[in-house]
């Protein structure tokens, strides 16, 4: 490991309350936890020490005059608190080819471009390579505290389907690509040493096929193959495993096909990974297929998970933030599994873990370890017109009960950062606290990566209804929900639409259903949405077409109605820009005189957009 492990002498005390491990290695892990989190405020100092002693020459950390301060006094005190939006300039320069030390000293190597967006485009993060280390180590942390809950994990495998997604370079010649990818196609990944813990039925070669379509393919074929071994099953997010599932609800007659005749379809034309498939797919195996067959032709997927793998003892997913929509699907479709949320990390900076993973979904809290960088914490809510500098509170001061937003200081050079993500205290595991995610911060609608604020939903409802004008007809009001019953779920907006000409507004609207419009009204929303929801679209497929459901004349007034009848203030009404509260989804929904779907993907290139 090149990263240095920071634990301040005074720990050497720390006793192990996390047991008892399963073997040495996990006793070695559960200490380092421990010694971590019995010493948070120790550890968080020395981390910011030893950001800002080797950044010190930093072109970012002089024009604030630190001097070679690494305290923390003087840092909180000059050092301002930024937004991506205030570090673009600098990121622009980096991603130009400036190799000079703007924001880091050791020299950033690639960009990872995060599922924020700015301006419509993804976030790029400057990295250094040692933070893969940073990243393994949090990784390596995660099965032994798995294995106090679930025994016997090395007597099976586990089935992840996993997932590299295409990369760009910048105009000075970085790579850029999301985290995952740039982890899965590291070494620390591909030639990981053997691990009984961590043996995936997925090859290797399956998960770094950057074919979409070959890559899942592959995964559930040999998914299929090892069904017996499989004691997990999990992907990142919550979303990614209902779409493998909804993957072998499309093609389990092609993968039972290949199963009763031993041999690969001539679909995945990918020569490593047809090897790799190769070396399990080696006779026909009729049983097995006729089984497969079996099980998805029967109309019924209740319980689909434990039906083909059935020694499957948990979901490893992340179901918390956005992705607790899916959380009834898929307990549907595992017969009520527990559903393990192991980590919370970003493309920033990996933060932390959760210390007991076997928890209700509404349970989840994430312990953030003290040495992946250095953590403030914004109060949310209160202290509005102060300078925000002043209040920021330390990892080890946060109180429990209390809501903040994340700031970080990175070993790669982001200091004093706003993550956008807010998180509760929910209590402390020794001295570290332990936080709940309530919510990302302007996020109005997401499917799965995809983050749509309000002022992008706006412009895009914007952008459409001006196909409208030639009709004669306007927008007055409009909302929406993120559909996610199917599967991939997709946008679906609600318009109450006015007309303005003379022959009555149920005759013109009508007149609009059939000239084509409202469908070229969705694809236009969708052209006007940001990246992350386009590539989801185009590239992915994961997201599904854009569905605007018109409602008559009048929708909006009951829903004001209905919105003050459960004591909404008349004065301070402002129509929801997205409903999730069933009875007013039903009341839109029964007011629904059309509905229209786009007929195509808008269009997404992995090369920004000239300007960007
Ligand atoms: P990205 O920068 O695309 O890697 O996205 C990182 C963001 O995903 C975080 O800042 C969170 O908003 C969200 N996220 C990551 N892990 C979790 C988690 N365990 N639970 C909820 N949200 C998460």
């Amino acid at each position: 490991m090149a990263v240095e492990t920071v634990v301040p002498e005074a720990s050497a005390n720390a006793a192990v309350k996390l047991g008892p491990p399963t073997n040495e290695k996990d006793a070695e892990k559960l200490m380092f936890i421990e010694e971590m989190t019995a010493n948070t405020d120790a550890v968080q100092e020395k981390v910011l020490a030893e950001i800002l002693t080797r950044n010190a020459e930093t072109e970012y950390l002089r024009r604030y005059g630190l001097d070679g301060a690494t305290d923390r006094a003087t840092f909180k005190g000059k050092v301002p608190v930024v937004t991506y939006e205030d570090l673009q300039p600098e990121i622009q320069r980096i991603a130009n080819g400036d190799r000079s030390a703007i924001l880091s000293a050791h020299p950033i190597s690639e960009f990872l471009t995060s599922s924020g967006t700015s301006a419509g485009e993804r976030k790029l993060m400057p990295t250094i390579k040692e933070e893969l280390d940073r990243r393994q180590l949090l990784y390596s942390l995660l099965m032994p505290v798995m294995n106090l809950y679930v025994p016997g994990l090395d007597k099976g495998k586990g089935l992840y389907f996993l997932f590299v997604k295409s990369e760009t370079k910048t105009p000075g010649g970085l790579t850029a690509r999301p985290v995952l990818t740039s982890y899965y196609k590291s070494e620390h990944f591909k030639s990981r040493p053997y691990d009984p813990y961590n043996v995936y039925t997925s090859p290797t070669a399956a998960i770094l096929c950057a074919d979409a379509f070959q890559s899942m393919y592959a995964q559930m074929l040999c998914g299929l193959l090892q069904r017996l071994d499989v004691l997990r099953v999990g992907a990142v997010f919550a979303s990614g495993l209902l779409r493998a599932i909804r993957f072998l609800q499309l093609h389990w007659q092609d993968l039972s096909n290949d199963i009763a005749a031993g041999s690969l379809t001539a679909k995945v034309t990918d020569p490593s990974v047809r090897a790799a498939v190769a070396e399990l797919l080696r006779e026909p195996d009729p049983a097995l297929a006729r089984f497969v067959a079996a099980e998805c032709s029967k109309g019924d997927w209740a319980g689909i998970i434990t039906r083909i793998w059935p020694s499957t003892k948990y979901l490893d997913v992340i179901v918390t933030g956005a992705m607790a929509q899916y959380i009834p699907t898929l307990e549907y479709y595992s017969g009520g599994l527990p559903m393990a949320c192991t980590m919370y990390a970003s493309s920033e900076c990996y933060f932390g873990l959760n210390l007991r993973p076997i928890c209700e979904p509404s349970e989840v809290s994430y312990t953030i370890m003290p040495n992946m960088g250095y953590f403030e914490f914004l109060p949310h809510g209160d202290g509005h017109g102060q300078d925000k500098a002043q209040q920021l509170v330390d990892l080890a001061d946060v109180e429990a009960g209390k809501e903040y937003e994340l700031v970080i200081t990175t070993y790669a050079g982001l200091n004093r950062y706003r993550v956008g993500d807010i998180l509760r205290v929910t209590g402390f595991y020794n001295a570290a606290p332990q936080f709940r995610f309530v919510r990302r911060k302007n996020v109005l609608l997401s499917i799965e990566s995809d983050k749509t604020d309000e002022a992008e939903l706006q412009r895009a409802v914007e952008s459409a209804s001006a196909l409208l004008r030639p009709y004669d007809a306007t927008v007055v009001e409009y909302t929406s929900h993120a559909y996610t019953k199917s599967i991939p779920g997709h946008y679906v907006i609600y318009w109450e639409l006015l007309a303005k000409g003379a022959s009555g507004d149920a005759d013109a609207l009508e007149a609009l259903s059939h000239v084509g419009v409202m469908e070229k009204c969705c694809l236009a929303m969708e052209e006007a949405l940001n990246s992350v929801y386009r590539q989801s679209r185009m590239a992915d497929g994961s997201i599904g077409p854009l569905e605007i459901r018109v409602v008559r004349g009048g929708t909006f007034e009951e829903l004001m109605d209905y919105a003050i009848s459960r004591g909404a203030s008349i004065n301070q009404y402002k129509v929801p820009r997205c409903v999730t509260f069933p009875p007013i989804l039903e009341l839109l929904d029964s007011r629904v005189v059309s509905t229209h779907f786009s007929p195509a993907p808008p269009t997404w290139s992995p090369h920004r957009r000239p300007g960007n």
